[in-house]
C-alpha cells in the first residue's frame, strides 16, 4: 500500500484528492498497490511514518507559507522533502513552495521548503485574467519496475510497449502560474515546455523524487500526472525496501 497526504491548508486540495481516488479506481496502477489519500495540516501529520508522498497544491504560495509557518509545518515539510527524501509534488504554488529560488518573494519574507533546483517566476504569465489553457505533452511513459518477477535476460520484448501512436495532449490549465526561468542543476529534467504569448520554458520538472508542475492536472478529469506521480512513490517505495532489506554492501 501507498499512502499519499495532500497539503491541506489552502488551495486545491480536494481536488487533488479526487484525482488520487480517481486513479486508484481505476485500473492504471499495478493490482498490488493500494493507494490511500490522506488530508496533511499538522506536523504530527506530516512526520507519520506510514506518510510515502506529499502534494502541495495549488493556491497562493505567500499565504500557503504564512499558514504553514504559523503552523510550525516549515521544517517537518523541509525534513519530509529534503532529509527523508521522500516523493513530493508542487503544482502551480505548490511547485513555487518547492523551488529553491522563486522571484517576487522576497521582499515578503516569504519562505520556501525547497528542494528543487530550479528558479521560478511567479506570475509569469501575467494577472489572473492573463490565466489560459493549452495542450501540453502528456508525462513521460512509466511502467513501475517489475522488481521481483525480472525477465529472463534474452528476453527483449518490454512487457508493456512504449505508445507508438502519438500521444493525446494533456489538458494544461495555467492561473496565474508560475514558470521555471532557469533549471540550476544537472539533474533537473525538463518534463514538458509551453509557449505562451512570448513567455516560454519548462513547466514541468523533475529532480530525483520531486515533481513540479507549473500547471492544474487536478483540475481536469485526466489522471496522468497523478498515474505518473503515484508510479514515482511506488518506485520509491520500492527502492528504499529494497536498500533496507538488501545486503547492504557496496
Ligand atoms: N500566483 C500564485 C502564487 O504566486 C500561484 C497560483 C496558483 O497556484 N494557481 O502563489
Amino acid at each position: 500500500a501507498v499512502t499519499i497526504g495532500v497539503l491541506g491548508l489552502q488551495g486545491g486540495h480536494a481536488e487533488h484528492a479526487h484525482s488520487l481516488l480517481n486513479v486508484a479506481r481505476s485500473h492504471a496502477l499495478p493490482p498490488d498497490v493500494q493507494l490511500s489519500v490522506r488530508d496533511v495540516r499538522k506536523p504530527e501529520h506530516i512526520a507519520d511514518p506510514s506518510l510515502d508522498a506529499l502534494i502541495i497544491p495549488g493556491g497562493e504560495s505567500t499565504s500557503m507559507a504564512i499558514i504553514a509557518e504559523s503552523m510550525g509545518l516549515m521544517q517537518p515539510l523541509r525534513d519530509f522533502v529534503n532529509l527523508h527524501k521522500k516523493p513530493a509534488w508542487g503544482t502551480c504554488a505548490g511547485l513555487i513552495m518547492l523551488a529553491n529560488h522563486a522571484t517576487h518573494t522576497k521582499q515578503h519574507g516569504q519562505s520556501t521548503i525547497g528542494g528543487l533546483s530550479v528558479t521560478v517566476d511567479r506570475n509569469a504569465f501575467g494577472s489572473q485574467r492573463d490565466s489560459f489553457v493549452c495542450d501540453l505533452a502528456p508525462p513521460p511513459f512509466s511502467a513501475p519496475s517489475s522488481s521481483a518477477s525480472s525477465a529472463s535476460p534474452s528476453a527483449t520484448v518490454p512487457a508493456s510497449a512504449p505508445p507508438t501512436t502519438t500521444p493525446t495532449p494533456f489538458p494544461g490549465i495555467f492561473i496565474r502560474a508560475p514558470l521555471v526561468s532557469s533549471i540550476d542543476a544537472p539533474s533537473v529534467l525538463t518534463l514538458c515546455t509551453v509557449s505562451h504569448k512570448g513567455h516560454q520554458g519548462p513547466v514541468a520538472v523533475r529532480q530525483d523524487h520531486i515533481l513540479g508542475t507549473a500547471f492544474h492536472p487536478e483540475l481536469t478529469q485526466d489522471t496522468r500526472w497523478h498515474e505518473y506521480f503515484v508510479n514515482m512513490v511506488v518506485e520509491a517505495k520500492r527502492a528504499a525496501a529494497a536498500g533496507q532489506g538488501g545486503s547492504g554492501s557496496g
